[in-house]
């Protein structure tokens, strides 16, 4: 991908001058995750990791720049947009994604939840297939709950089950683990682990976690909208020390 993405905020806008504030949120992010891999993103708050996980997963349009999902473009600036439709068709079929709060629906059960996306999809509903998923991500026995009958962490078992449902060629995850216990992360770390090494799909995780972030390949660090190097086999040690110190060199240049 090699995108930027900006905002500008109306609620804002500079009374006196009539000036909206710009925030540069991607500036100009070229980016390649190779398949089959599993990624980290890390960075201060404010970085632009979910800005940058939004764009490369079609939940959010960059204002410049092209973002490539398996040899094929997802969204292209320069060229006549990706309708809305066929944007959201391309994001169903190649892409899956796991929010820190789960968002899964209230009102559904497990297996319902795990569904959606095919349903949303238009696609046949293989009964045996949502089964499979489930119990790759240890909830086989759990079809008929509710997500509030879960803990946090089976909910975002639930949550990764429906992202791997369609069998996406990329996983996105925006600190999948933030709101879990420790036990509970690993898992979820394991599984995502595994949708890389098992199944070879990419993975894309956000967190703040160094060890979170040793469960990846790389990690990818952001500051201020810019990449700010990497890491390839990541220590937790490694990740915490490179942490403590990004920025030195941005900052050392003013
Ligand atoms: P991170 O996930 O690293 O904490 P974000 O990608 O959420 O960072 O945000 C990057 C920058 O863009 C921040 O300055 C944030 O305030 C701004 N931003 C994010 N989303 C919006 C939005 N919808 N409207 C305006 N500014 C936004
Ligand atoms: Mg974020």
């Amino acid at each position: 991908m090699k995108v930027t993405k900006t905002y500008g905020t109306r609620a804002g806008a500079d009374a006196r001058t009539g000036e909206g504030t710009t925030i540069r949120a991607l500036d100009d992010i070229t980016l390649s995750l190779p398949t089959g891999t599993f990624t980290a993103v890390m960075g201060p708050s404010g970085s632009g990791k979910s800005t940058l996980l939004h764009c490369a997963a079609g939940l959010d349009r960059p204002d410049s720049g092209l973002v490539m999902v398996a040899g094929e473009e997802m969204t292209d600036s320069t060229k006549a947009p990706r309708g809305e439709a066929a944007l959201t068709r391309f994001r169903r079929t190649r892409i899956g994604f796991v929010f820190q709060q789960y968002n899964l629906l209230p009102t559904l059960t497990v297996a319902q939840n795990t569904i959606l996306p095919l349903r949303l999809a238009g696609r046949r509903v293989d009964r045996a297939r949502v089964e499979r998923t489930l119990a790759a991500v240890g909830l086989g026995d759990r079809l008929g709950h509710h997500p509030d009958q879960l803990s946090g962490g089976q909910r975002q078992r639930v949550a990764i089950a429906r992202a791997l449902v369609t069998e996406p060629s990329v996983v996105f995850a925006d600190e999948p683990t933030g709101a879990l216990d420790t036990r509970s992360a690993r898992d979820v770390l394991r599984l995502l682990q595994e949708t890389v090494r098992v199944h070879g799909r990419t993975v894309v995780m956000v967190t703040h976690d160094p060890v979170a972030a040793s469960y990846a390949d790389a990690v990818q660090f952001l500051a201020d909208g810019r990449l700010a190097g990497h890491l390839t086999a990541p220590t937790a040690d490694a990740v915490a020390e490179r942490l403590a110190h990004l920025g030195d060199d941005v900052t050392a240049g003013v």
